[in-house]
């Protein structure tokens, strides 16, 4: 398998530290609020990458972390009267229907940040103690300066890394770059007792702690979006080596593009986001999971309605073709088309991945046997697709439109109708059903149907 790492600007081949098992940690959410698609998009493309290590080794140990104490959440808090305890768990609960809904499986461990305290204090005392890290006015601050090769992962120059960082000029730092590794909480704040005055964890060093507590020092992969690689996974990255000898943290970096909107990022910020919540409204789980994966994962990828109206399309034909065989059975064991697999193995090559599912769908069609349809499906399911009852899938709810009773009614009228030869009754009734949102399929012995 060939993966491209940030690290190295390269695609590698992917060889585990151990290869009974493979180990990779992906930044969790901020839980104060419901995830909108560009968060939904890292999700997807490791669970695809998860899956897909799945196939290859007998074991991958997937951690996921929980970001349950922050300045957002505190400020939200604080804005509404919510206890923080109650966002962080409506939040997190929310996260995890929403992502289950884009047939995400669940990580294997999911730490959350506020059971990782002591091992933060761990990690910071250990950077003081080996001259990384200082405390000063109730802060931790890591010293940059300490690191000789600080920023190899970002490549940044250190003018830009102090612009890009955007870290206070506070007159308690040694040196402009040296970001926060624990800061000090006020009465009515969230805060922790430590050497350092009762405080909470920067960002940074939650991920350092959950990450060396769930999967050690070093492990192969560790993945989040574009804009994380600096300042956060850089910091990560100088946190982690600083405090274990300068053992690497992860063999490779992977990060996904931005999902934009018009071009532009999509961003809770910017207020030009779609929650999964509210798209979730308008469309299956799986057309979205589908139209995350429609750009190969380093690429951005511009949402739209009317791409997620394609999506559904082509899951509406990809399901067609197995109801047109319904009555063939699937036989686990044939193995996904080696070219499939090849595809997925190079980078995961999603848009390359679809293009053969197109064609196994059109060989379906064409010839409707138990090899064909196998290799189809157990190829869509090894990346989370097809999963669903095909004719569950084309006739859809009914929330709001013909309901199931009627439909049926309407078409043994049909059949009547054009029994009796009255095709001007029968085209009506077509068109009745067409009216309410109904597509008709003829068989030979029977009459399918499907929602638009
Ligand atoms: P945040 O809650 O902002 O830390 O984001 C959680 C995850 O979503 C991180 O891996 C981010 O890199 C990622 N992310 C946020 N916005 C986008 C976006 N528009 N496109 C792709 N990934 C994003
Ligand atoms: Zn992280």
């Amino acid at each position: 398998m060939q993966l491209y790492n940030t690290l190295t600007r390269a695609k590698e081949n992917f060889t585990p530290l151990d290869a009974k098992n493979v180990r990779m940690y992906v930044c969790g959410p901020t839980v104060y609020d419901f995830a909108h698609l560009g968060n939904a998009r890292p999700v997807v493309v490791f669970d695809t990458l998860y899956r897909i290590l799945k196939s290859h080794y007998p074991k991958v140990t997937y951690v996921r972390n929980i970001t349950d104490v922050d300045d957002k959440i505190m400020a939200k808090a604080k804005e509404t009267g919510e206890p923080i305890d109650s966002i962080t768990t409506r939040t997190t609960k929310a996260y995890h229907d929403d992502m289950a809904a884009l047939l995400a499986l669940p990580p294997d461990i999911e730490p959350r940040a506020t059971a990782h305290i002591p091992h933060m204090l761990t990690l910071i005392a250990r950077l003081i103690e080996k001259g990384h890290a200082y405390a000063v006015e109730g802060h931790v601050l890591f010293n940059v300066p300490s690191m000789p090769n600080y920023g190899e992962l970002s490549r940044r120059s250190r003018d830009e890394l102090i612009a890009g960082a955007r870290v206070e000029v506070a007159p308690y730092k040694k040196d402009a770059a040296d970001f926060v590794l624990w800061k000090p909480s006020a009465p009515d704040q969230a805060g922790w007792d430590s050497p350092y005055g009762r405080g909470r964890p920067g960002w940074h060093i939650e991920c350092s702690a959950m990450a060396k507590e769930h999967l050690g020092e070093t492990f192969d992969i560790h993945g989040g979006g574009l804009d994380l690689i600096f300042p956060h996974h850089e910091n990560e990255i100088a946190q982690s080596r600083c405090a274990h000898n300068d053992a690497p943290l992860a063999k490779l970096w992977m990060h996904n593009g931005f999902l934009t909107i018009h071009n532009d990022k999509m961003s809770k910020s910017l207020g030009n986001f779609f929650t999964v919540r509210d798209l979730l409204s308008i469309a299956p789980g799986e057309a979205l999971r589908l139209a995350l994966l429609t750009a190969h994962y380093r690429q951005p990828l511009d949402f739209s309605e009317d791409a997620l109206r394609k999506a559904k399309q082509t899951l509406d034909g990809w399901y067609g073709a197995l109801r047109n065989v319904k009555d063939i059975s699937v036989d686990k064991t044939i193995p996904v088309p080696a070219n499939f697999l090849a595809v997925m193995d190079d980078d995961l090559n999603t848009p390359q991945a679809f293009a053969i599912l197109h064609d196994l769908a059109s060989q379906l069609n064409k010839t409707p046997d138990s090899k064909t349809k196998s290799a189809f499906m157990n190829a869509a399911n090894l990346i989370g697709f097809l999963t669903q009852d095909a004719e569950g899938w084309l006739r859809g709810s009914s929330a709001g439109s013909m309901d199931e009773a009627k439909i049926l009614a309407l078409i043994a009228a049909r059949k009547e109708a054009k029994a009796a030869k009255n095709f001007a009754e029968a085209d009506r009734i077509r068109k009745e059903l067409l009216d309410g949102g109904i597509i008709l399929e003829d068989k030979a012995h029977e009459t399918l149907w499907r929602r638009t």
